[in-house]
């Protein structure tokens, strides 16, 4: 049995993929402590530099002086705290939706939606760029599962006409992690409308960051939000919100039919609700604060104008997530680990992560950056590609 496991490792190893945790020594910032060496960080989805604000701190402690520290109980018996109930109101009205739910991360998220709403004898399409938890949770739904090219909706369209399942529902990250560009959201809806389908927008990497007040992908139109009650939308509370956590939020029918049905709500202990007094505050800096977006804007346009002559070449995008083509594994990891010699991190994303000879560096900004860090990258990368 052991040397089963120790044989597949050692193949691991030897393909390079074998994985390693580094130790943080620091609260996640911009500048970090990685067993005993300090970096200047590209690695995080902290974007707007929530992660260790002191008013968060302070939200978080007073949570435990009030609340204590763990909630002890799931949701549907006595663990639906005050503070759970207040935030899911709050993040329904900043979403603009009828009704929110929380769920513990976005992982049980995307879980627990998906296998509520689709079972046998249902169909799914997914984009096949889209985050490997709404891959799980399509597989873990018994649905057909049917990828289309990334965000081809050509194909989806000719896909969803000839399909004849009782429900459909297509699922599509709204901000794909490993690129960087943004799905075709009023599209998409257009079409699920067209097709009585439901349409799950995964917007991990868009709360906060997107649309105005950071109020996600769905209000990047510039009259408001795209609207429609097909749409159930998540987003996770672990990236740009600072925090930890995911909800779900959609019009009334759904989000009770998860309460009823979406296992990975129901089989779990609630969050410590100190997390979500924490995450209300979050959420004010977020409406509030619109300067951590625009210095974050700043930071984007720079580090693109910046790049323009480097042999490689970044992927085309508009948000944090700025992904430099590199091609072969080897080379994007040998690159990471000359930066890191500099004394900067950016971690290489090398396949099956990514398709075959796109291995690349995937940059991510925060608005905890200063204009100089993006410089100090600047010209480490430039020293690298001479
Ligand atoms: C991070 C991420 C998730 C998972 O969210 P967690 O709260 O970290 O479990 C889901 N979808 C996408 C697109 C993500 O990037």
């Amino acid at each position: 049995m052991f040397s089963d496991l120790a044989e597949q490792l050692r193949k691991r190893e030897q393909q390079g993929l074998l994985r390693q945790r580094q130790i943080l020594e620091s609260p996640q910032a911009n500048h970090i402590s990685v067993e005993g060496c300090h970096y200047l960080a590209f690695c995080s989805n902290d974007y707007l530099g929530l992660a260790n604000h002191p008013q968060l701190i302070e939200a978080a402690c007073a949570g435990a002086r009030q609340l204590g520290v763990g909630a002890g109980a799931s949701h549907l018996i006595n663990g639906h705290s005050v503070v759970h109930h207040d935030l899911e109101r709050a993040l329904a009205a900043f979403s603009d939706f009828p009704r929110a739910l929380l769920f513990s991360t976005g992982y049980m998220a995307n879980i627990g939606v998906v296998t509520a709403l689709a079972g046998r004898g249902d169909i799914i399409f997914a984009d096949r760029l889209n985050h490997a938890s709404l891959n799980d949770a399509a597989l873990l739904s018994r649905a057909k599962f049917i990828r289309y090219p990334h965000l081809n909706l050509e194909v989806l369209e000719k896909r969803l006409a000839s399909a004849t399942a009782r429900r459909k529902l297509v699922i599509s990250d709204a901000v794909f992690s490993m690129e960087g560009d943004v799905a075709p959201i009023p599209q998409l809806i257009e079409l699920c409308e067209r097709y009585g389908a439901w349409l799950l927008i995964d917007d991990a990497h868009g709360f906060g960051v997107l649309g105005r007040q950071g109020r996600g992908s769905l209000f990047l139109s510039n009259d408001g939000k795209h609207h429609s009650p097909v749409v159930i939308y998540m987003a996770t509370l672990g990236k740009a919100a600072g925090v930890f956590g995911a909800f779900v939020a959609a019009q009334p029918e759904v989000i009770e039919t998860l309460i009823q049905s979406a296992r990975s709500y129901i089989y779990t202990t609630a969050t410590p609700p100190l997390l979500s007094q924490a995450l209300l505050t979050s959420l004010q800096l977020i409406e509030n604060d619109e300067w951590r977006r625009e210095l974050l804007a700043q930071h984007i346009a720079q580090l693109k104008q910046n790049l323009q002559s480097l042999p490689w070449k970044l992927l085309p995008s508009d948000t944090p997530i700025q992904p430099l083509l590199i091609g072969e594994s080897i080379e994007a990891a040998r690159i990471s680990q000359r930066l890191r010699e500099r004394g900067i991190l950016v971690p290489a994303i090398r396949p099956p992560t990514v398709p075959q000879g796109t291995a690349r560096l995937r940059i991510s900004l925060s608005a905890a950056h200063q204009p100089q860090d993006i410089a100090r990258l600047t010209d480490a990368l430039y020293e690298l590609a001479a």
